[in-house]
């Protein structure tokens, strides 16, 4: 017997909503998560495009959504997952922790994504002392500062709006020109402290203990620039974190849980859900509707085993 109807791995806005609707569908829940329930919201400064929130910080909330997920009672443990495995027409959800292992009839993936770096010089030496993805845990030691961001999209885009309120200048550098909601790129642009160099490739770093600025190139005029600052965020893409579920032949070529419509993998009773998947739109609101669909689709499986 199994111990749980359904396990689901990761309790980002994706997890906390599958988990919602699978105890509404009275299914047996545990969720899973390596750290704190919330996932990348939590070190988001505002949230401004999830429908009826208006403006809202993104650690309220991903506290919010965790009073809903135990309103209704749902399982949660800290754990991080390193495999899946099928025993005896069993799912098992093997944890790096004391090796514990949860069987389950049925399972969701919605581990989301991780930012992904550069891969340029000296990147690896100031990553964490100078170099960093997360503007809401670092920005506010850079209150005076120099800061460059990395990247034009939508992420970048945003934490740039937040951090040009703390620091001296703000620099941007970026592979094309921006790319994000063209209200927030208008924003920033109209900020006298913030200078923008688009279509740049990013050579790498330089400083000695202490990052001291950044050496990029024109892709255009082949151009060589390099700006001093005192702290580098980076906003450059994402890639999925997926790793343990490799074995289980459900990712595509880029790391991502191949779903459909449903939210159904190719192996029965293994679901995806949000940015984790294949998708063209990784945001709160997307994510929280593949998490809808994903638990509804395991509640029917579960009923029909
Ligand atoms: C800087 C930034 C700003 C953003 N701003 C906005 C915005 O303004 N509006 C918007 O709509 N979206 C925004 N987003 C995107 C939004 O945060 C994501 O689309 C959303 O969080 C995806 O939810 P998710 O549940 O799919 O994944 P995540 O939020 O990534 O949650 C995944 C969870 O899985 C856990 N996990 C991963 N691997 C394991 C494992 N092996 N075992 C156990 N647990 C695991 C993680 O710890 C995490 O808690 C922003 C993202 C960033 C990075």
């Amino acid at each position: 017997m199994a111990d749980y109807d359904l396990i689901i791995i990761g309790s980002g806005p994706a997890g906390m909503t599958a988990s919602i609707y699978a105890a509404r569908a009275n299914l047996s829940v545990l969720m899973l998560d390596k750290l704190a329930p919330g996932g990348q919201i939590i070190n988001t400064n505002e949230i401004q495009n999830y429908t009826g929130m208006g403006t809202i910080n993104g650690a309220e909330l991903a506290i919010q959504m965790y009073q809903h997920t135990q309103e209704l009672n749902v399982a949660f443990d800290y754990r991080t997952v390193k495999e899946i495995r099928e025993e005896n027409g069993e799912k098992l959800v093997c944890c790096v922790e004391e090796d514990k292992v949860y069987t389950a009839k049925s399972i969701i993936i919605a581990t989301g994504t991780r930012p992904r770096m550069l891969g340029v010089e000296n990147e690896k030496q100031y990553a964490g002392h100078g170099i960093s993805w997360c503007a809401i845990c670092d920005g506010a030691a850079c209150r005076g500062k120099d800061v460059v961001v990395v990247g034009g999209g939508n992420s970048a885009v945003e934490e740039s709006i937040y951090l040009a309120d703390i620091v001296k200048s703000l620099t941007i550098v970026t592979m094309f020109d921006l790319t994000a909601d063209p209200m927030a790129c208008d924003k920033l642009r109209a900020m006298d402290h913030v200078t923008i160099y688009p279509y740049q490739d990013v050579l790498g770093f330089y400083g000695d203990s202490k990052i001291r600025g950044i050496h990029f190139k024109s892709t255009k005029t082949g151009e060589e620039n390099k700006v001093d600052c005192d702290q580098v965020f980076e906003y450059i893409g994402l890639t999925p974190t997926t790793e343990p579920f490799k074995n289980l032949g459900i990712l595509n070529q880029m790391g991502y849980v191949e779903v459909d419509a449903m939210m159904k993998t190719k192996i029965p009773g293994i679901f995806g859900a949000g940015d984790c998947v294949t998708k063209n739109l990784r945001q709160v609101i997307t994510a929280c509707a593949d998490g809808a669909i994903a638990a509804q689709s395991a509640a029917h499986y579960v009923q029909n085993l």
